[in-house]
């Protein structure tokens, strides 16, 4: 595939004019002078941008099923009288079909990989596969007692999953280990968790600080943060994604950026839940690695990862009066590269020879996109989803022209709709 006469951001975030060449699955040229070896398909690329996918850095991709459920509560009465029963009745199908929901949003929105946490990570891998996206998948883990974590049923099944699916797909899909939080495990299990995911050589996800009060409690049950927690658990000796990290504070940052941790920074589901506004400037300042990510549509309440680098690079602005804080190149970058890193994907992120080619066409010919001043922050601040005419993953083109083309879009939110309406009847019942 021969992307011709296209502006495409370069791998220091800068837009040029030329040639992107992509053969098996990696980007084999970039340059201002069409090259001499011959490529299949051949896509126009005037009035287009291509730019690294998106990565999403923290997601739970079924939660399509719950999205508009249980709106206005506050954060325990939504999770304890909405979110929990209606999790207890997905079956692995409904979960198969709210992951394939997911990934259409996402495809759309030029991501082109995600890093997930949930449960049935069978049926999610297995959207994953027919789909054509890149993910890092992992089973929440929770532990309660005094129980070893080989006792751990979802231990079990994050171990299988382990066991089965990473390096899966010409490593599309790799499993992380996750420990949900700090106020849903105990030391025990975080202690060997810690352990076996790096015997086990997988990174960690974890929701860390979301709210005032989990973070409190954690001072208040341990005599630590939760950062701090975690760090002496041994959790972040090994590649961890930390979402969130609203309520941390510049000690956490310390540790974050000491242990190499990567913050997904989630900032709708943070508004819209009413957790707060993360201290961005205050981590850039010290050094904390940054990622961008939707959280679940249940709390965000979509998938666009253009929506989410828009408001992710306005929002702290807002905050800190500073009108120069994350120029819209540092942004893009924290949105595809860094997110690729968390993911340890190192070959993936950028528009450069040699690296995976994971890949979004962006129209120009649209009315919010001219004049075309700055592309970056066109991209950045004028961009919709809409406006992506194009998904590639690894060199293969999985979504164009408004669908997915590896598997039915349609059929599956047909039949998504018809499980999330099954177990939304059956609660009110
Ligand atoms: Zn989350």
């Amino acid at each position: 595939m021969l992307f011709e006469n296209i502006a495409y951001v370069d791998e220091n975030f800068c837009v040029k004019t030329g040639f992107v060449g992509v053969s098996g699955g990696y980007i084999g040229y970039v340059g201002a002078d069409k090259p001499s070896a011959g490529y299949g398909e051949r896509v126009d690329g005037r009035a287009r941008i291509l730019i690294p996918g998106l990565v999403n850095a923290h997601c739970h991709v079924p939660m399509t099923l719950l999205r508009g459920y249980g709106e206005g509560l506050p954060l325990d009465r939504w999770l304890n009288e909405r979110v929990f029963p209606f999790e207890a009745e997905l079956t692995g199908e409904d979960v198969y079909l709210g992951s394939l929901v997911g990934i259409a949003e996402l495809l759309a929105s030029g991501c082109t990989s995600f890093s997930d946490m949930y449960d049935h990570c069978e049926e999610i891998a297995e959207a994953v596969k027919i789909s054509g996206i890149r993910a890092n998948l992992s089973r929440a883990v929770l532990g309660f007692g005094d129980v070893p974590l080989s006792e751990n049923a979802r231990h079990a099944e994050a171990e299988a999953l382990i066991k089965k699916w990473h390096g899966a797909s010409g490593d599309r899909i790799r499993v992380d280990y996750a420990i949900h939080a700090e106020y849903t495990s105990n030391e025990r299990t975080v202690r060997e968790a810690a352990d076996f995911a790096g015997s086990a050589n997988v990174g960690v996800q974890v929701h860390l600080s979301e709210t005032k009060s989990e973070h409190d409690g954690c001072v208040g049950r341990r005599g630590r943060t939760p950062a701090r927690y975690f760090a002496d658990c041994g959790l972040f000796d090994v590649r961890a994604t930390a979402a969130h990290a609203v309520w941390v504070t510049d000690g956490d940052m310390d540790i974050l950026r000491e242990y190499g941790v990567t913050v997904s920074h989630n900032p709708t589901s943070n508004l819209k839940l009413a957790s707060g506004i993360a201290r961005v400037p205050e981590m850039r300042r010290r050094g904390v690695k940054l990622a961008l990510g939707t959280d679940g549509a249940s709390s965000n309440n979509n998938l666009n990862m253009l929506e989410e680098l828009h408001i992710a690079s306005i929002l702290h602005r807002g905050t800190s009066l500073d009108p120069e804080f994350l120029p819209p190149g540092e942004a893009l970058e924290i949105a595809t590269r860094s997110g690729a890193l968390s993911q340890g994907r190192e070959d993936c992120g950028l528009i450069k020879e040699g690296y995976r080619a994971d890949l979004a066409v962006v129209s120009l010919a649209k009315p919010h996109m001219l004049p075309v001043h700055g592309l970056i922050s066109d991209i950045v601040y004028s961009a919709q989803s809409s406006d992506v005419e194009m998904t590639v993953v690894g060199g293969e083109t999985v979504y164009r022209d408004g669908k997915c083309l590896l598997f039915n879009q349609d059929e599956a939110i047909e039949n998504a709709a018809v499980s999330a309406r099954r177990i939304a009847e059956k609660l009110r019942q």
